[in-house]
């Protein structure tokens, strides 16, 4: 077993730190406070080829793996992006690009993957209000009428919806059925805008460079050759984009964890309200060691869960652990961090309370701590399922 980089992992990881490292602070600020999206940053990552890092050279990417695009996004978070610039991959490279390198017809992979490795994001929009973590009981309905599909439907807080040229949609092709639940689920590759999407923004606690959205299908129309997969087998599909979301956002979460120690040390360093600083105290020493160990064991989750992907092997239980394990770290990271700053890390300047606000998301989302829980206690454990 190799725990070293190799020689392009190392470039990636210094080249994330460093692309990070040329945006101020008060950049991501604004964003935060006035919900824009870091339209320049995310030009920038276009510009640099780091949005392909994961898809194939033919069509325009890097050629490598999720394990290097996960070494990429950790950088540019821990290197001054945090969430904002970690969680932003998912638009295009994730969404749009894992599931259709690996379940996309090479008609589509022609069509769609040279923009999503140049600058074009994608969306997707799985939860409903009804149903929520029960995915398999979501209503849209996409019916095939001639050459199209034409959805109709509703979802619930979908991300980046605003800003994408594509959205994936999950989208019942048949009724469901209570003895097999998760037949009939299909994902198709839709255009935006459309006159037939409705957007209706939240605000938000956090994320808010993102806009998260209530989503309003109303006979949305997809090319039939849209499909990615089968027609009402897409359960597989589905988890080639949410095991790489879960992998890539812990990666950008223990980039964010340790950018907050990192800051927090700093400051430890500094400041002495009684003569000597505070970082000579145990009681911020030993939690800031903590969350060092905490962020480093979750960072080795995360790379391996990454490995496990790139061989094609199954990757449920180790995304499952990384991403809870990185969401999880990252938080208490954020949250020290902020005590460690006193008063001065709950103010908005300070750019601290962002990270804490950001990574509060991610123990209910893409899935939520008692989800995760429930699925390693029946994959990992082998217990019933409890629901
Ligand atoms: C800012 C933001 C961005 C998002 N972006 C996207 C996006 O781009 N695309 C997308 O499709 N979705 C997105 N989501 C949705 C997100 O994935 C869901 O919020 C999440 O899956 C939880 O679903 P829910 O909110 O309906 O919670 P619910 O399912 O209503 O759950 C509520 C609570 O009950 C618990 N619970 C539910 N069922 C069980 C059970 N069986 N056992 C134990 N506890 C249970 C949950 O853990 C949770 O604590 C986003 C959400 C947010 C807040």
């Amino acid at each position: 077993m190799n725990f070293d980089f190799d020689d392009d992992q190392a470039a990636l990881r210094e080249f994330g730190l460093e692309l990070a490292g040329r945006t101020e602070d008060a950049y991501w600020q604004e964003a935060d406070l006035e919900y824009r999206f870091p339209q320049e940053f995310w030009d920038s990552l276009a510009e640099a080829g780091m949005l392909g890092i994961a898809l194939p050279e033919e069509f325009g990417g890097g050629g490598k793996g999720l394990l290097e695009l996960a070494i990429a996004v950790e950088g540019i978070a821990e290197g001054g992006g945090g969430m904002e610039g970690g969680s932003i991959f998912l638009a295009g490279p994730v969404f749009g690009g894992c599931l259709l390198d690996r379940h996309g017809t090479q008609a589509q992979k022609e069509a769609y993957l040279p923009g999503l490795a140049s600058g074009q994001m994608c969306a997707g929009a799985f939860t409903e209000p009804e149903s929520g973590s029960n995915i398999t009981a979501i209503k849209t309905r996409a019916e095939l009428r001639g050459d199209r599909y034409v959805i109709n439907g509703q979802k619930v807080f979908i991300s980046l919806v605003q800003q994408s040229q594509q959205i994936v949609v999950m989208a019942r092709t048949q009724p469901y059925d209570p003895e097999h639940r998760t037949r009939g689920i299909s994902l198709l590759l839709g255009d935006l805008p459309s006159d037939a999407v409705r957007t209706a923004p939240f605000k938000k606690l956090g994320n808010r460079f993102m806009d998260t959205n209530r989503v309003y299908f109303s006979d949305y129309e997809v090319p039939a050759e849209n499909i990615v997969g089968e027609e009402g087998n897409a359960w597989g599909p589905l988890y080639d984009v949410l095991n790489p979301e879960r992998i890539i956002l812990g990666a950008a979460a223990v980039g964010t964890g340790n950018l907050c120690i990192r800051r927090a040390v700093e400051y430890a360093k500094e400041r002495s309200p009684w003569g000597k600083p505070i970082g000579a105290y145990q009681s911020l020493q030993f939690p800031l060691a903590q969350a060092r160990i905490h962020l480093e064991s979750a960072r080795l989750k995360v790379y391996q869960a990454a490995w496990l992907y790139d061989q094609g092997r199954d990757v449920g239980v180790a995304a499952a652990m990384a991403k809870y394990a990185a969401a999880h770290a990252a938080l208490d990271a954020a949250d020290w961090a902020i005590q460690v700053h006193g008063g001065a890390g709950y103010v908005v300047d300070s750019g601290i309370e962002r990270h804490w606000r950001n990574l509060r998301l991610y123990r209910m989302s893409p899935v939520s701590d008692e989800m995760t829980l429930n699925y390693l206690a029946q994959q990992d454990l082998g217990l019933p399922r409890s629901y």
